[in-house]
């Protein structure tokens, strides 16, 4: 029998591998879409399991979902310690992630031309503005009225929950120093959306929400791809390459069975690599031929360099005016309700690039972790803890980290994995531009607690969070308009092999201090828009 050549083969289904099926499926192009997990059943999920019902359920052998992937399951080699989650399974990480949802500007776009670093943006705000705006429409994301060159607004928005108590306090604290605080953007529904439910504030977003009132690629996209009829998921399919021809392009993709290890190879006419950015550089790395002898599309040794994301660190202070003040339910939507844009461009500074802050786990919500910073024992300390409840307000910048060419993800001469395939390595330090913009955004957490008169807990001046813990990887496989320097343009679409597209975060030349999902989803859009455009017109 003839094996089937699918238009495309889509290679991962979160946040960019969702879109590519959705939007092509419904434009008449014959997906297959490859996964390495399965759907996460959502009548499993823990979401409102009482805090004093998990031992006993956990006694009684029973588990909640597994959704970070156990590093023994898929090894990762490390030069420097890297935390990377994955989650393999439909929506991957959107199934919990923390929903902040933060457009790009022209600020964004436009500064590695302005100061130099790197390779400039292909796009502006004015080429993904109509897709933000599809994208806020369709999922639903809250927020508020702000728009600013740093932080564009939305007439979609859904509209915003009202600050906890402590957030108030230090967006006015911040205020009365010069610092704006907006309305935090999240995608989660404030009110009913599209058919979906609204938020009923249960606090359990970590778990997996179980009526789907935060976006999430599995639900919002993969299930209504799948009514199209042209969309063909197959699960627990491990992708090590994308397979080429002798004219050296994309033909096909080699994947494994999760369980049976079993090999198979599919033919495609178009390849969509979405699987997160290091799994994404991992296979292209791995896709070696005669004529990719140093991966595919990768004769310029870009693809793996320039990994980059966030630095960030906590810090944690008590407002007087709510010591001791009732405790209220502060779950809200889980996480932050204001935000803090990024303001340092406006004025002169020692380091290239800038910072926003997030204000997440203010007032009484989950736990009362603080207390082990706290001095004292006893009753008196029962006592101090109590009163501190809900008085606790968290601040938590986030700091862009340049590409730095030497940032990377290799797979020369890694071990293999249960497949037989060479796992990815991560080199990743941070430099002294790093090093100057984290004494800044130290300054500015301490002069806004300082104006709200904050008992500060104590932390170390000058460390930050573990590389990886922002969870934004990006760069690896960057767009650009110069072939030499860049391994796509800006449409996502390979320089040197143009039937394959890479439409996660690695396709990113910077990654801003901004949390990246609404971008990767605007970007998948439009690059899908384009993609379907090609091959209606037979231009693949
Ligand atoms: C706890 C947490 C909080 C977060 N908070 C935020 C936030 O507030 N805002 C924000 O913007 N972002 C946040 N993120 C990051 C966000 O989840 C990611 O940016 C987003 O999911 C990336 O989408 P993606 O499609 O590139 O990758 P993923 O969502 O990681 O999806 C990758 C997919 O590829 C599949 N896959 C992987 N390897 C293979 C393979 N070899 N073969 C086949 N399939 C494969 C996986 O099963 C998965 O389905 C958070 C992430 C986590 C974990
Ligand atoms: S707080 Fe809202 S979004 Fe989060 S799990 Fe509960 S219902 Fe879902």
């Amino acid at each position: 029998m003839q094996a089937v050549t699918y238009d495309v083969v889509v290679i991962g289904s979160g946040a960019a591998g969702g879109m590519a099926a959705w939007n092509l499926s419904r434009q008449g192009v014959n997906v297959l879409l490859l996964d390495a997990g399965t759907r996460f059943n959502p009548a499993s999920y823990w979401s409102h399991v009482k805090p004093w019902e998990w031992n006993a359920r956990l006694d009684r052998g029973q588990r909640p979902p597994a959704f970070r992937l156990d590093p023994r399951e898929q090894p990762i080699e490390l030069a420097q310690p890297f935390d990377l989650w994955r989650v393999w399974g439909r929506g991957g990480r959107t199934n919990i992630w923390g929903r902040v949802s933060l457009r790009y500007g022209d600020v964004d776009f436009e500064g590695p031309a302005k100061d130099g670093w790197e390779v400039a943006w292909p796009i502006r705000y004015m080429d993904i503005a109509p897709y933000y705006d599809k994208v806020d429409q369709l999922i639903g994301v809250s927020g508020g009225a702000d728009d600013s060159d740093v932080l564009p607004g939305s007439r979609y928005h859904l509209p915003p929950p009202a600050p906890r108590c402590g957030e108030q306090l230090l967006k006015k604290a911040a205020s009365s120093i010069g610092i704006r605080m907006v309305a935090g953007r999240r995608a989660v529904l404030t009110r009913p959306h599209n058919g979906r439910a609204a938020c009923h504030y249960c606090g359990a977003c970590g778990r997996g929400c179980d009526i789907a009132a935060f976006f999430n690629s599995s639900d919002y996209l993969i299930q209504p791809a799948l009514k199209t009829g042209r969309v063909k998921v197959i699960d627990n399919a491990v992708v090590a390459r994308v397979l080429t021809g002798d004219d050296g392009r994309a033909n096909g993709v080699q994947y494994f069975d999760r369980y049976t290890k079993a090999e198979r190879q599919v033919k495609a006419r178009t390849v969509v690599v979405a699987a997160g950015a290091i799994d994404s550089t991992r296979i292209l790395l791995n896709s070696k031929s005669s004529r990719h002898p140093n991966g595919i599309g990768n004769a310029n040794d870009v693809i793996g360099r320039y990994l980059c994301e966030q630095i960030r660190f906590h810090m944690y202070g008590f407002l007087p005016q709510l010591l001791g003040s009732a405790v209220t339910n502060d779950d809200g939507i889980t996480g932050e309700h204001v935000y803090l844009p990024r303001f340092n461009h406006r004025s002169p500074r020692q380091y290239l690039r800038g910072f926003g802050m997030q204000l997440w786990g203010c007032g009484a919500q989950a736990n009362a972790n603080y207390a082990k910073l706290m001095d004292g024992f006893g009753a008196s300390f029962k006592t101090a803890v109590k009163k501190r409840y809900p008085a606790l307000v968290a601040l938590h910048p986030y700091g862009e980290v340049l590409p730095y060419r030497d940032n990377r993800v290799t797979v020369e001469g890694t071990a293999n994995d249960q497949y037989g395939v060479p796992v990815a390595r991560i080199e990743f330090k941070i430099g002294e531009n790093e090093r100057k913009m984290a004494a800044e955004m130290y300054d500015t957490a301490e002069a806004i607690l300082r104006a709200a008169k904050a008992e500060v807990l104590p932390y170390r001046r000058g460390t930050v969070d573990m590389p990886g813990a922002a969870i934004h990887e990006h760069g690896t496989c960057r767009m650009g308009a110069d072939p030499k320097r860049s391994a796509l343009n800006g449409f996502c679409q390979m320089h040197e092999v143009p039937n394959v597209f890479v439409m996660d975060g690695s396709a990113f030349p910077t990654a801003t201090e901004k949390n990246p999902t609404l971008t990767i989803l605007a970007l998948a859009w439009r690059a899908s828009d384009y993609l379907a455009g090609q091959l209606k017109s037979r231009t693949l």
